[in-house]
């Protein structure tokens, strides 16, 4: 009968292969995004991570239609690449508030509804650069790094419930997010990347399953890199 998940930021990219593949196993999925788009068979709500209150209403909804959430893939995320002098408050808090502040939004009310359920995964989308930083991300780095404390954080104060929290730390993944990168940045990422090639959503997917799965109940608070040797040893 499968299982009732929520994932920000499902309509492009990783989020969007991961509702795919979810619901293709039979789980009840929805996703929040900006555009509130959705593949078919899968729940999209408009929401923006960065609005107040905005997550907890979408999370709420797709509860109405689909119970308790069992699983959160706090995925939305982006990127505002510009140099540390050049860069602007607004660009660093812009980044910081959607892919950290918005994943926390999402995590704290996930939890909310797991903790009585006593059961629940909660998969955050992080980022091998954030670990090994990256120039002129320092705005993205720091947000997707923090998320390992956060994630480590909460697993400490759900102490003994059946709920697990792991982070997935991508290398470079053919998306719309990596399609603006120079060829120059896009060859030099290739030399960081002992496989020598970009990783695909599916590889992704792949991973936040697992962490998803009942079988990873003994594995929380760990950060899983899927990047092809990009940050071994992580
Ligand atoms: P995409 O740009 O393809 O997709 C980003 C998703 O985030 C979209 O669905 C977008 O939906 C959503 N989103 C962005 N801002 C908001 C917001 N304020 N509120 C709600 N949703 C939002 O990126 P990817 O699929 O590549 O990235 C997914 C995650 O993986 C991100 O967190 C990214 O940092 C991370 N990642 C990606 C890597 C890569 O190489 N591609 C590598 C490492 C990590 P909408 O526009 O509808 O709001």
């Amino acid at each position: 009968m499968g299982r009732s998940i929520f994932i920000t930021g499902g309509s492009r990219g990783i989020g969007l292969a991961a509702a795919r593949s979810f619901a293709e196993g039979g789980d009840r999925v929805a996703v929040a995004g900006r555009s509130g788009a959705a593949p078919e068979g899968v729940l999209g709500l408009r929401a923006d991570v960065r609005v107040p209150g905005d997550v907890e209403r979408a999370l709420r909804e797709a509860e109405e239609a689909h119970g308790t959430v069992e699983v959160l893939v706090a995925n939305a995320g982006i990127t505002i690449d510009v140099p540390l002098l050049r860069m602007s408050d607004e660009q660093f808090e812009t980044v910081v508030d959607t892919n950290l502040a918005g994943a926390f939004r999402a995590v704290r009310a996930a939890v909310a509804s797991m903790l009585p359920a006593r059961r629940g995964r909660v998969v955050c989308v992080s980022s091998a650069l954030g670990f090994l930083g990256s120039p002129g991300q320092s705005n993205y780095a720091a947000s997707k790094s923090a998320l390992l404390g956060m994630a480590r954080s909460v697993v400490w104060e759900l102490g003994n419930r059946d709920i697990t929290v792991n982070v997935v730390a991508p290398g470079i993944i053919d998306t719309d997010m990596t399609r603006p990168l120079t060829e120059q940045r896009r060859q030099e990422l290739m030399r960081m990347t002992p496989l020598r090639r970009m990783g695909t959503v599916d590889e992704v997917v792949a991973a936040i399953r697992f962490l998803a799965s009942d079988e990873a109940s003994y594995v929380t608070g760990t950060v899983l890199p899927v990047g092809g040797g990009i940050a071994m040893g992580l």
